[in-house]
């Protein structure tokens, strides 16, 4: 299943089965001029219908939307027979089903193809940076962009920690340490015609300095892009070296974001400081809407005499906070089993039990995926 099924160049579609890893389905598209732009950090091994089964968030979601915003349509194979969404644009035939099954991470059937809307090839891609003197700051001029525009394509802050780490480049390391006032930096990027991209990029500079933002020039973008999926391959080496590396990501309403922040780095600082290893955690603004942001956390911290353990006191207390600042368990890394009695809880009883009935209807005999997303019966 990893093919381009059709492409419709009048109403800007595509229809590719769900085998189809990124980068293919990419190279597929880039044939007939088109993209669909989306490139999470698993760009290089996720696949089309994993994207659609998680609702996955790429890093130009500013730019292109959520995956889940791409999907106009997909089939589902089901123990009971097929599902087919999608015959128009938008309908108002009912609830839409496409939402039942985006993100039902396999739990009602395997999605096995996905018609998207497709963009023309951008032929041109700028990534500046911008510092900030601090997270609040730069959390609030990318709020006027997100809600204000001009909408970049790309949009990310990174918070005083992680800019600093960022700093520390292999080059940099013995030529001094990083500049503790280093404040806190910012990606923007905008991708298009040459016009849009020059017009976008002057517009926001507009409003980037007015809020307190420093250019930085094209060399942090250009060094964001390069390394974009290459930070998750360091884990297992640290991991082999004692240290311990894991990332959790939520989203709430603006009003609520510095809540959100200090909430999720307090308990894990306090749960693995706690254990008698105090952690370096790292936050960035991943993600950002008109009414609100997604936060993506780094944590980085010894590991202790089991790790295992050791990590899961940290995340159920991150888990905890979450919730209790009125953040979403999971903004993009989906549900699974480590989040699943936690999204319970988000979501309620009753919403839970609506969900298990049609799970109940498309798998009757529960083999799909038990126990992910939903509790097994
Ligand atoms: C290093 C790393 C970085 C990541 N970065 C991001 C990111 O930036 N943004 C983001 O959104 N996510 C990210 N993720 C999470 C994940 O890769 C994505 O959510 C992606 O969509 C999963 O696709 P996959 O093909 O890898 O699915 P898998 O991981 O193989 O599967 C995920 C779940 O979906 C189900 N599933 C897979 N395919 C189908 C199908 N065809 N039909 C029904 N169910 C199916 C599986 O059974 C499983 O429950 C990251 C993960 C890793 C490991």
């Amino acid at each position: 299943m990893n093919g381009l099924l059709a492409v419709d160049p009048v109403s800007r579609t595509a229809t590719l089965q769900a085998g189809l890893r990124a980068p293919h389905a990419e190279e597929l598209l880039a044939a007939h001029g088109f993209t669909l732009g989306h490139f999470p950090q698993s760009y290089e091994w996720a696949t089309i219908g994993g994207f659609a089964a998680t609702r996955s968030s790429g890093q130009a979601s500013a730019g292109h939307g959520r995956f889940d915003d791409m999907v106009l349509g997909l089939t589902l194979a089901t123990p009971e027979g097929t599902v087919e969404t999608g015959r128009a644009p938008r309908s108002a035939a009912g609830p839409d089903l496409r939402q039942l099954l985006l993100g039902s991470e396999g739990a009602f059937g395997v999605i096995t193809s996905v018609t998207v809307r497709v963009r023309p090839v951008p032929r041109a891609r700028l990534y500046d940076g911008w510092r900030f003197p601090d997270f609040r700051r730069g959390t609030d001029a990318l709020r006027r962009l997100a809600q204000d525009g001009p909408r970049p394509t790309v949009l990310r802050l990174s918070d005083e920690t992680e800019t600093l780490v960022g700093l520390a480049q292999p080059d940099a390391i013995g030529s001094g340490a990083p500049d503790e006032n280093a404040g806190c930096l910012a990606v923007v990027g905008f991708e298009g015609t040459d016009e849009d991209t020059a017009r976008g990029r002057a517009a926001a500079a507009a409003v980037l300095r007015e809020a307190g933002g420093e250019p930085l020039g094209e060399e942090p973008g250009r060094r964001w892009a390069h390394g974009r999926y290459s930070a998750p391959y360091l884990r297992d080496a640290l991991l082999d070296a004692g240290a311990f590396a894991e990332t959790l990501e939520t989203a709430a309403f603006w009003s609520r974001l510095p809540e959100l922040y200090a909430g999720v780095r307090d308990a894990l600082t306090a749960a693995l400081t706690g254990a008698g290893t105090p952690p370096l955690v790292m936050c960035h603004v991943s993600h950002v809407y008109e009414n609100g942001a997604s936060l993506y956390f780094t944590v980085v911290s010894a590991q202790g005499d089991d790790p295992l353990a050791h990590w899961t006191r940290a995340k159920h207390a991150a888990n905890d906070a979450i919730l209790a600042a009125g953040g979403t368990i999971t903004h993009h890394h989906g549900v699974g089993t480590d989040h699943r009695d936690w999204y319970v809880r988000e979501a309620g009883d009753l919403a839970v039990d609506a969900l298990r009935a049609v799970k109940r209807r498309l798998d009757p005999a529960g083999v799909l995926n038990p126990g992910v997303l939903l509790p097994a019966d």
